[in-house]
């Protein structure tokens, strides 16, 4: 097409000006900023300018006013909203990594709220009016509920275990059994971490099975650590051996060299009777000799994301005072909910009513069947274009956390007539608030045992609004 061509297509677009006379840009400028709306309005008309010139034909938009004001708006309510922002998550996957992991107490919250806003004693002691140690506020508590000597905390456990290993076997070998070298995800894989560390990783064993023998028979002059990884997010199973931590801490006691865990998720509580596999809990851990041991904060212990470190306390004083340790050194509002956090332990019947995740462990199944039948009361009211039921339906616990148990008990399942499974979920996400479900086949499972008190409600009204019907509250006015 020849340029005077385009030119002429390109006058039919109309200017920034004449847009933002609109009525829908004018009353968006009363509650945005107008740069930001300007913005918006300019990057629609380049886009549609540059689409004419690189297709050489007019643009498939109507390019009258209203519909291109209207266009604007949309895209300058989108930069208004958070990206990060609350969602509902349906999965059933109580630790799920991609969305947050653990959801917090209400005293967590009301810690982190209260220390946010103003100043606080972070790094001052009150007694004495001097400088204070921003550990002191949880290694109390971390020691009276585990046993140990000494604890400090982190940023997270990733950063717990690059500055333990740095600390205790830098320029030195570590030992670790070839069936415990895991990957967390993304860059998270122990040969590289003892990399980063400094420390010289010395392999022992085969996949499956290692034996005590084979630690023994690998130390020597350089050995600083001997190093037991939890596989959390993995088991391997059949013809199979692991030297236990009693046993290594033997060893470890024998040759003088001390011993360090990554128990990746850390239960300070035994939860066997709801059903849960028996694990060592910290506690346990510790009083099997362990010097150093390192968790998170924001899995299996349900608080915020925070790396733990416990032990012996001259081992502890050698990280504290690792370069590292600043470094990754944890925030305040961390500080705040985890030490709320780990006061709800000092209660083991609190601890299972407070903390969400603790709760959600030991929901009964029952509990969960009566949640879904609320669900699908919230979402039946009509004949509408889909078919609901409840049906049972497992939950995982993720992530990286007890990776084989299931937790029995009931979802329900939607299965849509009028549109795809993908773009139902597809809706949902884009719903307010966005809900998670689990794809399963030609339907979608919401899974209630992850929802909090209420969130039945939401679920059912992001459903409706996206199949296009009434929210539950317009019902109730009929
Ligand atoms: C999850 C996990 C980590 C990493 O912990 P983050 O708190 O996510 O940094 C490290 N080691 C093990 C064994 C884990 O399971």
């Amino acid at each position: 097409m020849a340029d005077a061509q385009i030119q002429s297509l390109l006058k039919k677009i109309p200017a920034v000006d004449r847009l933002l006379d609109e009525p829908s840009i004018m009353a968006l400028l009363s509650r945005a900023p107008r740069d930001l709306v300007t913005g918006a309005v300019r990057d629609v008309l380049a886009e549609i300018r540059e689409k004419t010139i690189h297709n050489g034909r007019s643009p498939e938009e109507k390019l009258d006013p209203p519909n291109l004001a209207l266009k604007a708006v949309r895209l300058a309510e989108s930069r208004l909203r958070p990206s990060l922002r609350r969602v509902v998550n349906a999965t059933g996957t109580l630790i799920h990594t991609n969305l947050g992991r653990a959801p917090l107490s209400a005293a967590a919250l009301r810690a982190i709220a209260d220390i946010a806003v103003s100043y606080s004693n972070l790094e001052y002691d009150l007694q004495l009016g001097q400088r204070g140690k921003r550990h002191t506020h949880v290694e109390e508590l971390l020691c009276r509920l585990t046993g140990a000597e000494a604890a400090t905390v982190v940023n997270n456990n990733a950063g717990a275990t690059l500055l333990a290993l740095g600390a205790l076997a830098a320029g030195k070998e570590a030992i670790v059994s070839r069936g415990e070298l895991v990957e967390i995800g993304g860059s998270f894989r122990m040969p590289e971490v003892m990399a980063t560390g400094g420390v010289v990783m010395r392999e022992v064993g085969t996949t499956n099975k290692t034996h005590l023998r084979d630690y023994c028979q690998a130390i020597g002059p350089e050995t600083a650590l001997l190093l037991k990884v939890h596989t959390s997010n993995y088991r391997i199973v059949g013809f199979t051996e692991q030297v236990s931590s009693t046993d290594l801490v033997r060893l470890g006691r024998q040759k003088g060299i001390p011993v360090m865990e990554d128990l990746g998720s850390g239960m300070l509580l035994d939860l066997s009777c709801y059903g849960l596999p028996r694990e060592p809990t910290v506690r346990e851990t510790v009083e099997a000799g362990i010097d150093i041991l390192t968790f998170s904060g924001d899995k299996l212990l349900g608080g915020p994301q925070a790396g733990i470190i416990l032990g012996r306390r001259e081992a502890v004083e050698r990280i504290r005072h690792h370069p590292l340790a600043r470094a990754l050194r944890i925030d305040k509002l961390t500080l705040a909910g985890l030490e709320a956090t780990l006061r709800h332990y000092l209660d083991r019947e609190e601890a299972l009513r407070e903390i969400p995740i603790l709760r959600m462990l030991a929901m009964a199944p029952e509990k969960t069947r009566e949640k879904s039948e609320r669900l699908l009361a919230l979402v039946q009211k009509r004949g509408w274009d889909f078919q609901a039921e409840v049906i049972p339906e497992s939950s995982r616990v993720g992530g990286g956390a007890l990776p084989l148990t299931e937790l029995p008990g009931f979802a329900v399942a939607v299965t849509p007539l009028g549109m795809s499974t993908a773009l139902l979920a597809q809706r949902l996400r884009a719903a307010a608030p966005p809900v998670i479900g689990r794809i399963q086949e030609n339907r979608l499972l919401f899974n209630p045992r992850t929802l909090a008190e209420g969130e039945e409600e939401l679920v059912a009204a992001s459903l409706n609004q996206v199949l296009g019907h009434k929210s539950p509250e317009e019902n109730h006015q009929d």
